[in-house]
């Protein structure tokens, strides 16, 4: 991951106006002073309860409890992660963003190629398109392939820049060159064969794609950063890759096959509650969908679908229908599906199509349009639906091997699934099927105990799995129910408004005067660091005590998460009706204080009350230790800005 300098982000935060920020998604109306409100992006309302304030540069919804930053907003509307939002401002506002050097991230030189290798095939991109809809017969054969034998529609050409590669792949490589790209960018595009040592020369660029239909392939941001080529009878016999359907952009250090979804740029914007995302085949499947108005239907990029792939649509929806050919390949690649879909916790369902013959997603949206989507809903399967139908044998034909071979394969699905209660409910839902093989409900999850004992499950554990960290050495006996744990030792204590943290660090995001009085009184062992007000407390009280805060309008650098950002975020647009700050502090270290020593003087009340009846026990270190916190939690405490 490319590290941005942290600068980067000040200087972000500085130019850009939360006000414009918002303004593409949602209407500003002036709530008096710097404060603006509007409907709030994030839950449904009539009256605006979404307020920022374009001084302070953060937004809060009094509604929904949504706060944060430019950077957090347009995360959330858009799905992005920090990095693609930060990219996403700046190349929207014409920021120009500086990277760490070293530290594993890409250097200048690295950065200003991939920013290069984007240019390169947002040129070729439009060269190729332009190709298409010119002249010549090349083209105008290619444009009734794509009407007449693909039955497409002559704007959906336009609408995803389909382009021509004709046999010279129509001069791409001399434009390009008259295009002054960096030889480096031209070397590493992918588009080109060129020897290593070959000279920099139209001769030399020998095209990777000749007579074939060019679909371009973006990233999530909408950013081409590859292409898939259909062949065509334009494809010349003397072609390196002739016989192939298909041919695919090699990876480039801007496309990486695993970590991309054709459309997704497109059908995160469509997909939600009520609207699953629908994984087709193939690329030319998702674009019938699209024009047939079938908005979120995505393709992987090659034949297997990754976790990585999965990952990148969990952050938008859920939610997955699984539209693949109903052949064998079909099948096979919805059963690589499922284990990851049970594990990076998307919900998959199986389309199909009743009735025999083989069924392709692109001639059925053709034939009946949108009508055919429905239909195939109607015959959706769940995940543990699908392996009743397609991996077990059916009672006749089961023999003890085939049985047996199938319920490993059920098992190795189920253990992907990311909690306990998920593989009890799968397990439950297949279970009735196994009774017609003769395998009862216990034995079958007594064998899943088993499996997962001895290792199957391996795969299946992550970070942030909760339940056994380890398979249960005890083997088959104790029940999956007898193992399942909500929380384990060491979890955060939960938020809790009322804690003393919470005060104090209001009092240091409004009454920054007070900081240094406040880090001063208060030791860092009595602040609950668990609680994200606790550790960010903490935090700041050290920059106090080393003359080091930065000031509230400064304080991205303090900040290391989200969930942080956020907090500061709302109390920050607290607007406390406080005349003495130095009340709230006192208050707030007092229960601090109360909260840090009383367990320590229950615990020697108690020692003490057992030593009364055993004379032969000392307590006077006890009695002087109660001595010593009972003065603690007596003395006054003050707090006063320091000189
Ligand atoms: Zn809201």
């Amino acid at each position: 991951m490319p590290r941005l300098k942290e600068s980067c982000k000040q200087d972000l935060k500085l130019r850009i106006n939360i006000v414009d920020v918002v303004s593409r998604v949602a209407t500003p109306k002036r709530a008096g002073g710097s404060r603006f409100k509007a409907l709030c992006p994030f839950h449904q309302e009539r009256t605006p309860s979404f307020h920022f304030d374009s001084d302070k540069g953060f937004y809060k919804c009094f509604g929904c409890g949504k706060s944060g930053d430019i950077f957090s907003f347009v995360q959330e509307t858009e799905g992005l992660n920090f990095t693609e939002a930060i990219e996403a401002l700046a190349q929207r506002f014409n920021v120009t963003l500086e990277y760490e050097e070293g530290g594993g991230g890409p250097s200048r030189e690295e950065r200003s190629l991939r920013q290069e290798l984007f240019d390169l095939h947002e040129f070729a991109t439009d060269h190729l398109h332009q190709a298409f809809k010119g002249g010549g017969d090349a083209a105008k054969w290619m444009r009734d392939y794509w009407t007449v034998n693909r039955r497409f529609p002559a704007e959906l050409a336009d609408e995803f820049k389909i382009g021509l590669a004709d046999a010279q792949c129509s001069g791409l490589g001399a434009a390009v060159l008259r295009k002054k790209f960096s030889e480096a960018a031209i070397r590493q595009c992918g588009l080109f064969y060129l020897y290593d040592d070959a000279l920099m020369t139209v001769q030399a660029l020998k095209p990777r794609f000749r007579g074939r239909l060019m679909i371009p392939i973006r990233d999530h941001q909408g950013r081409v950063v590859a292409f898939t080529a259909r062949q065509t009878a334009l494809t010349p016999e003397d072609d390196k890759s002739r016989e192939a359907k298909y041919v695919n952009s090699p990876e480039t250090p801007i496309f990486t096959k695993g970590n991309l979804l054709f459309n997704l740029d497109r059908a995160r914007a469509h997909a939600g509650e009520g609207n699953p995302f629908v994984m087709v085949e193939g690329q030319l499947d998702a674009l019938r969908c699209w024009s047939v108005g079938l908005k979120t239907a995505i393709a992987p990029q090659g034949t297997s679908i990754t976790e990585g792939q999965l990952l990148l649509l969990r952050r938008y929806h859920t939610e997955l229908e699984c539209f693949f050919d109903s052949d064998a390949a079909g099948q096979k690649a919805a059963l690589r599906l499922l284990p990851l879909a049970l594990k990076t916790g998307i919900e998959v369902r199986f389309l199909t199509l009743a009735g025999e013959g083989k069924l392709d997603p692109d001639l059925l949206f053709l034939d009946k349009g949108l009508a055919g989507y429905e239909e195939v809903k109607k015959n959706s399967f769940g995940g543990m639906q699908f392996m009743r139908r397609y991996v077990l044998p059916d009672a006749r034909s089961a023999t003890a091997e085939r049985t047996h071979a199938a319920v490993r394969e059920i098992y190795s699905v189920i253990a992907a699934a990311d909690s306990e209660l998920l593989r009890r409910r799968l397990l439950g839902e297949i279970a009735p099927a196994l009774g017609a093989l003769q395998v009862t409900p216990d034995v079958f999850e007594r064998d899943f105990a088993s499996f997962l004992a001895k290792g199957g499950r391996a795969a299946a554990t992550g970070p942030g799995v909760t339940g056994p960290a380890t398979g249960s050495g005890g083997g088959g006996e104790s029940g999956p129910g007898e193992r399942f744990e909500i929380n384990g030792q060491g979890t955060p204590a939960p938020e809790d408004s009322a804690a003393p943290e919470r005060d104090l660090l209001l009092l240091l995001l409004h009454s920054e005067i007070l900081g240094g009085a406040l880090a001063a009184a208060c030791p860092h062992d009595w602040v609950d660091d668990r609680l994200p007000a606790g550790a960010l407390l903490n935090r700041f009280l050290a920059e106090f005590s080393e003359g080091q805060w930065p000031g509230v309008n400064r304080l991205d650098t303090l900040l290391e998460s989200e969930a942080e950002r956020a907090l500061v975020a709302s109390l920050l647009f607290e607007k406390p009706q406080i005349d003495d700050w130095s009340k709230v502090g006192v208050e707030g270290l007092t229960r601090l204080r109360a909260r840090a020593l009383a367990p320590r003087l229950r615990q020697i009340n108690i020692l003490l009350a057992q030593a009364a009846t055993d004379h032969s026990f000392d307590a006077t270190a006890l009695l002087k230790e109660r001595s010593e916190l009972q003065r603690r939690l007596r003395s006054p405490l003050a707090l006063a800005p320091l000189a």
